[in-house]
């Protein structure tokens, strides 16, 4: 079989006894060098275990170095202290569970606020560096060096019933978006340190198994297949789907109509070898989906309406939290309205369209052909107890709430189909234990197959509920708990 040049199906496994030649042979194999694969091979390693990591590209990075960079930590890091928030594990397990919503998985969600503080120690002992400057502007991600933010919903008021909010989101010291590129390279670094075996250009095909336990890999490499042996386990870090779209056509049509995000590597092959070894993939009609109207913070003081005029969200909320509540109204048709004291030039990235200004609500709500009494009630309404520093409909913080009464009024074009930037990536993948030990649709385990990050459903499972931070979190802890097991194995 190796040597040849046939094509093969991700989602057909080989069968051990059809390999006449094996190529190499390691203890753990680890597929893709992104978050996940590098934290696994790293503790792989650290475990004992003889560990090879595969990488389809030409160098490490995959998506999490083209990230932000956020770290969802949080229990009282010594950043957190350095800039005076308290927080406790408690606090940041009440709101991580809230925030994965009905689709928690609960000792995945314990597991990883329990170990937050550990984890943070591990990163730093690899030597990511995190700014102890906390910055507190409305942002998707802090705009200069500073490692500490808020970035999600822990100032929502739901949340604040249930937990203490404390910013959690812990960036690289890094300038702006460049936190995730600073992360790869400082954990390549580290990677390099040691002898672990690293193949570029090394693209994995199929997983190969004997009986029902996984034993392998094949894989293409300068231009032949050729076929791995992993004596305690594969692990598959390969990121998620979104650059698949007939998989995003399948399986999460919801975000068709988004902007891919991500790496060429999010193509699914990670989560197909998975499944055609007998894995579940749950969660898979669930993505990441943002719109942005913030930064600046002066559009949260704006009204998002519906086309029947309603209101259907705090303005003030996380952007992807917002962006999945707007894809919700009938026929994803979502506008923005605001008065000239808070309109701007549309922020940077979503560059919202002006499709209608007026002098007053009624002429506004005629002339773009909302019902009559439709959005001139949901803005009398508004305006009336914004007034009173109150918003009981959806609870806006006082921080952003303001009557909208400077004209003329413009409405600004939120929806998909506007051409407005809606960036997206997958949360679905395959089902795993909290070691990454991979399981079939009745719970059993697959031996020798393990996976971590966005090749499986981890951590973050709702736009709704999702926090920047919570990927790279969960693809970082949970690749090395996988790359663990997989040694101890
Ligand atoms: C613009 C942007 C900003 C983001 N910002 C943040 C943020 O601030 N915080 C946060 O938490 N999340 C953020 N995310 C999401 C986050 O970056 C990803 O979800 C996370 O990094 C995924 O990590 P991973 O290790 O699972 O996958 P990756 O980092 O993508 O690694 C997977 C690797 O596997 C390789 N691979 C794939 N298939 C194969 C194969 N068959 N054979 C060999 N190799 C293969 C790929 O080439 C890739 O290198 C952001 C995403 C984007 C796109």
């Amino acid at each position: 079989m190796a040597g040849t040049t046939d094509k093969l199906d991700p989602n057909q496994p080989l069968s051990a006894a059809d390999i006449d030649h094996w190529h190499a042979e390691t203890d753990v194999l680890v597929i893709g060098y992104g978050g996940a694969g590098a934290c696994a091979a790293l503790q792989a390693h650290a475990s004992g275990a003889a560990v090879t990591l595969l990488e389809l590209a030409s160098g490490s990075g995959g998506t999490t170095a083209l990230a932000g960079g956020q770290i969802y930590l949080g229990g009282g890091t010594p950043i957190q202290q350095a800039c005076g928030f308290e927080d406790s594990v408690e606090a940041m397990e009440a709101y991580v569970r809230t925030a994965a919503g009905h689709h928690t998985d609960d000792s995945r969600v314990q597991a990883y606020c329990r170990d937050s503080l550990e984890h943070y120690d591990w990163l730093v002992s690899q030597g990511v560096v995190f700014n102890p400057q906390f910055y507190g502007g409305k942002h998707t991600n802090t705009p200069e060096y500073q490692s500490l933010a808020y970035s999600g919903n822990e100032k929502g008021h739901a949340e604040q019933q249930l937990s203490q909010p404390a910013p959690r989101a812990h960036k690289p010291k890094a300038h702006w978006e460049e936190g995730g590129a600073t992360l790869m390279a400082t954990l390549t670094a580290a990677i390099a340190a040691t002898d672990i075996d690293v193949h570029f250009d090394t693209r994995a095909l199929t997983l190969i198994c004997e009986g029902d336990t996984v034993v392998g890999l094949m894989v293409r490499q300068d231009g032949e297949q050729r076929a791995w042996r992993a004596r305690q386990g594969v692990v598959l870090c390969c990121g998620g789907f979104i650059m698949n779209r007939d998989m995003v056509a399948r399986y999460a049509p919801r975000l068709v109509d988004g902007t891919p995000i991500g790496s060429p590597g999010d193509n699914g092959s990670g989560i197909l070898m998975g499944m055609g070894a007998g894995a579940a993939a749950i969660n898979m009609h669930e993505g990441f989906v943002s719109v942005i109207w913030y930064p600046s913070g002066e559009f949260c003081k704006g009204v998002f309406v519906n086309e029947q005029g309603n209101r259907f969200i705090n303005e003030d909320c996380y952007h992807s939290r917002g962006a999945h509540h707007c894809l919700n109204q009938s026929n994803r048709k979502v506008y923005m309205v605001v008065d000239s004291d808070i309109y701007t030039e549309p922020p940077m990235y979503s560059a919202a369209q002006v499709v209608e200004v007026a002098e007053t609500f009624a002429d506004l709500e005629r002339d773009a052909g909302f019902a009559e009494g439709s959005l001139s009630a949901t803005m009398d309404t508004y305006n009336r107890y914004a007034e009173q520093g109150q918003d009981p409909l959806f609870h806006k913080s006082e921080e952003w709430l303001r009557p909208l009464n400077k004209p003329p009024y413009a409405l600004l074009d939120f929806s998909i189909d506007s051409g407005i930037y809606y960036p997206s990536f997958t949360f679905g993948g395959l089902e795993t234990s909290i070691d990454g030990e991979v399981q079939t649709p009745t719970g059993q385990t697959i031996k020798g197959l393990y996976a971590a990050g966005r090749t499986t459903a981890g951590l973050p499972r709702t736009a709704e509920g999702y926090a920047s931070g919570m990927s790279i979190g969960d693809a970082t802890y949970f690749g090395r708990r996988a790359g663990r097991a997989a040694a101890a194995r």
